[in-house]
């Protein structure tokens, strides 16, 4: 059996969700952080340095494949500015939450949501949206704005003594700082935990594989999370940045797929990825080897042709090109974003 918690916290490693849990720990409870991966969100490689730092037991929760479906499906509370569904992500988060409740033996769930903290998803009328829709009506404590919200089971038992709870409203950040350093943290992390759905860059990287994808691929969200990329028509490359994109990218590499690697000279490693039945053409094949070349900075400077070495579905091959990024593949952008947000019928969050 799995150790037993007097509570399930949703920890994404911002500040408000590490002091939500730290005071539910202060009454004596024992917490469970849960830390939900995605490749827009988590950072399960710095959950032993947070345990460390913040005396919280976490552990990491994967719910990649059907949060990139609810994003494929249109999310009933719509997306914000850019492609983040921030009110229904809460509600998978809390209601994925609510089904580990019984194999931890906890009573209730903990968020760090503040109370008007962020002007679109966290107004009282959201977070009583996100609540019932998570069918947590009496067991979702958000122990930093509690006195702003319904009383629950646990404090109503005693278990929880909501007069020790903070009373935080608003935007302002100063009495979660006071507490951070009243805790003495040596480490004082931003308020959320850095969502790559919210940035515009980011986003970009994303919109094009909601446009094509009918299924939720996500070794290709990945993909489109590693090294630099660029698009032509429904074809996708990623061109690595560093050993670890480059890593990143062996790993991410499926059958189906080009690889790119220069010859000659130190370079990055490059893959190829059709959308739609597409089809990759020797000259998709030529533009994007020489794309691949033209972040070799060594093979630029030689001013020569270079050696490229292709794995495609078709075995081996080695082109020669020039280094050029003047081709087919293009960054790409979040043109025609509202106006698809609209074809889907989505609502404004
Ligand atoms: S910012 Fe990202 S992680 Fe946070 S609620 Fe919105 S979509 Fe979810």
């Amino acid at each position: 059996m799995n150790k037993q918690y007097d509570a399930l916290a949703l920890f994404s490693g911002g500040l408000d969700s590490i002091l939500a849990c730290k005071v539910i720990q202060d009454q004596g409870l024992k917490v469970l952080g849960l830390h939900f991966v995605t490749p827009f969100f988590g950072n399960p490689e710095k959950i032993e340095h947070w345990q460390e730092v913040y005396g919280v037991e976490i552990m990491p929760v994967d719910i990649s494949e059907k949060y990139i479906q609810m994003m494929m499906d249109v999310p009933e509370h719509g997306m914000g500015k850019l492609v983040n569904p921030c009110v229904d992500c809460k509600i998978m988060m809390i209601s994925h939450a609510k089904t580990l409740m019984k194999e931890f033996g906890a009573k209730f769930i903990i968020s760090g949501e503040v109370t008007g903290q962020r002007p679109m998803s966290q107004r009282p009328p959201v977070l009583n949206a996100i609540r019932n829709s998570s069918e947590t009506g009496d067991i979702l404590l958000r122990p930093l704005c509690a006195h702003s919200q319904p009383e629950t089971a646990v404090e109503k038992s005693g278990l929880v003594d909501r007069e020790k709870l903070p009373n935080i409203f608003g935007r302002g950040r100063k009495i979660q700082l006071q507490m951070a350093k009243d805790y003495g943290f040596s480490e004082v992390p931003t308020p959320a935990g850095g969502c790559k759905l919210t940035e515009q860059e980011n986003a970009a990287r994303y919109f094009p594989l909601l446009q094509r994808l009918t299924k939720a691929d996500v070794n290709s969200f990945q993909l489109a999370t590693t090294g630099r990329q660029f698009w032509a028509g429904n074809k996708m490359l990623v061109v690595g940045r560093n050993r670890n994109d480059n890593e990143r990218i062996e790993d991410l590499y499926e059958v189906e797929d080009y690889l790119f690697e220069v010859r000659g000279f130190p370079g990055p490693l490059s893959i190829g990825r059709a959308f739609c039945d597409d089809e990759w053409t020797q000259q998709d094949v030529l533009d994007a080897a020489a794309m691949t070349a033209s972040f070799s900075p060594k093979a630029v400077k030689s001013g020569e042709e270079i050696h490229v070495a292709v794995i495609g579905p078709e075995g081996e091959m080695i082109v020669k090109v020039m280094p050029n990024r003047e081709t087919s593949f293009v960054r790409p952008t979040l043109d025609g974003l509202k106006e698809w947000k609209k074809e889907r019928g989505e609502q404004n969050s």
